[in-house]
């Protein structure tokens, strides 16, 4: 073993062994009641990192008192003291930017690199939303007949459970965590199984940066829907936030009208890229090697279906082909990575089934094609597909993997239906040089957000979310503090 072979061991494993391995109730690390654990492994090593508390039903009940408990004060406590929490807590982080990244690589897989944009993207919602927290606003109107007045105000909807997906580890938790607090809701929050790292270490700065006792309390656990089912049988819940599948959604959906709560639910995508006649071309395929690269392909938002109009579709796919070809493979701690490991194998086998399913339809791999089996971890090249048939399994289900599927069309017309033939509704991508064929793909694409000669949409500073299947409510931009805010109408006598 080389020198710095040995010291990067070093310093992920002091990386590692640095965040606290507990469930936080009430203030309090402690273990799981019933002593359970399991192992948190590394995608890229297919190895344990560490373990970490596997919570249940009783450690549910515990949290649940905990925000319960701490509701009343928080909501009491002033909104510029909320907001400076997370502005500390911001700067907590773009501080320990290296090493959070470091954690998040090892527990997720994907280059460094990525990690540390990431950070700032999670950090960047902290700081967007301290700045929100001190501009919730109210109404006050004369009645029209001039009788009483109407007055509105905006109170924070209570207790809620937040619950976050593996591929973004820490955006996914401060896109929650950032309005809750600014708003003045206690929380639960249960991370991903396979990512509990990230957000153990952003509890931790939370309490740093002075977060009361109870305000935050996070579970992590392998047997999430013993978490789920009590708390959402338990009135004091009001809220769920959840990111995640849209088959999990569903379920928590239903979970959710026992007690009528209040729910934000960010799924699924199946992202059209639509690359129009009159395009650029290496602004598209830019674009497109974005959309679809960024997070090694597992982002909602990721390029799952390419349309490529029928004169530009073979220059269009030989670069794309050349740009995914030359990325570098590997271990997404070593430098000079480009795509990291999926996050487990039965990630990994969802991908090839994709690949082979669409292969044995007609496709053909332009380049990529086959899972990487020389080295341990669950690794898949970055993969373009041309003459993809429009019926072929990919284009329905989510990928989540390097996989590009390229499908040409004839005009705008077929282009858009194709686009709005699913059932999901997160993101589209649309490259065009015209700004009359821009609106129009602008108004008629079924999406919640869509990129306009651009491959990446996502900013703390607009809302983000999807119609649909894709989910319900916003999350960031002015509106997204309104998901942890209820509406109270007084009608006034005067
Ligand atoms: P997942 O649905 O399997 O899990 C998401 C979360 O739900 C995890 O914390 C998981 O432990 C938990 N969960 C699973 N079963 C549960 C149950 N019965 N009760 C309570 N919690 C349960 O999704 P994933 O594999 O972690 O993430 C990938 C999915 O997330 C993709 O579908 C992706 O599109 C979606 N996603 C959507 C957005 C968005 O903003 N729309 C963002 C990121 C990811």
């Amino acid at each position: 073993m080389s020198d710095s072979t040995e010291g990067n061991g070093k310093r992920e494993q002091l990386v590692v062994e640095r965040v606290p391995k507990a469930l936080l109730v009430g203030g309090r690390w402690r273990p799981a009641s019933d002593g359970r654990e399991y192992e948190v492994e590394d995608p890229s090593t297919a190895r344990s990192l560490c373990a970490v508390p596997d919570a249940g039903a009783e450690d549910a009940k515990a949290a649940m008192d905990a925000a319960a408990a701490a509701q009343e004060g928080w909501a009491a406590t002033a909104p510029r003291e909320r907001g400076e929490i997370l502005r500390r807590a911001f700067e907590l982080i773009v501080e320990r930017q290296e090493e959070l990244a470091l954690l998040m690589t090892l527990e997720m897989g994907k280059p460094v690199a990525e990690s540390r944009s990431e950070v700032l993207y999670a950090a960047e919602f902290f700081r967007w939303f301290s700045e929100e927290a001190v501009r919730i606003e109210g109404d006050w109107r004369t009645a029209p007949d001039g009788n009483g007045r109407i007055w509105v105000m905006r109170r924070p909807v209570g207790p809620a459970l937040l619950i976050t997906p593996w591929n973004f580890p820490m955006a996914m938790g401060t896109r929650k965590i950032g309005p809750a607090v600014a708003a003045g809701c206690t929380m639960i929050v249960k991370p991903a199984h396979q990512t509990p790292l990230s957000m153990l270490a952003l509890a931790e700065i939370l309490g740093q940066s002075g977060l009361p006792d109870g305000v935050l309390n996070v579970l992590t656990t392998s047997r999430p829907a013993e978490i789920s089912d009590p708390l959402t049988e338990d009135p004091r819940l009001r809220k769920l936030s959840f990111t995640g599948s849209t088959a999990v959604g569903r379920k928590l959906i239903e979970l959710s009208a026992r007690q009528v709560l209040r729910t934000s639910m960010e799924l699924g995508g199946n992202a059209p890229l639509i690359v129009c006649r009159d395009a650029d071309l290496e602004k598209a395929v830019e674009g497109a090697a974005i959309a679809k690269m960024r997070n090694i392909g597992e982002a909602c938002t990721a390029a799952n279906r390419i349309y490529v109009h029928s004169d530009l579709a073979e220059a269009f796919t030989g670069r794309l082909a050349e740009k995914l070809g030359s990325m570098v493979v590997g271990r997404g701690t070593e430098p000079g990575t480009q795509v990291g490991p999926l996050i487990d194998g039965a990630g990994l086998d969802k991908v090839d089934r994709l690949v082979q399913d669409a292969v044995s339809a007609g496709a053909r791999a332009v380049t990529g094609g086959a899972p990487l089996s020389d080295r341990p971890g669950y690794f898949y090249p970055p993969t373009v597909l041309a003459d993809v048939p429009t019926d072929a399994a990919m284009l329905r289900e989510e990928i989540f993997g390097p996989v590009a599927p390229v499908v040409t069309f004839e005009d705008d017309d077929e282009a858009i239906r194709l686009a709005n033939d699913t059932e999901f509704g997160l993101v589209g991508y649309v490259f065009t040089e015209s700004l009359r064929r821009g609106i129009r793909y602008a108004e008629e694409l079924e999406t919640g957000m869509l990129g306009l000669n651009k491959g990446v949409v996502s900013t703390p500073a607009a809302p983000f979310g999807g119609v649909k299947q894709s989910g319900t409510g916003r999350e960031g931009g002015a509106v997204g503090i309104d998901e942890y805010l209820e509406i109270k109408y007084v009608a006034v006598d005067v």
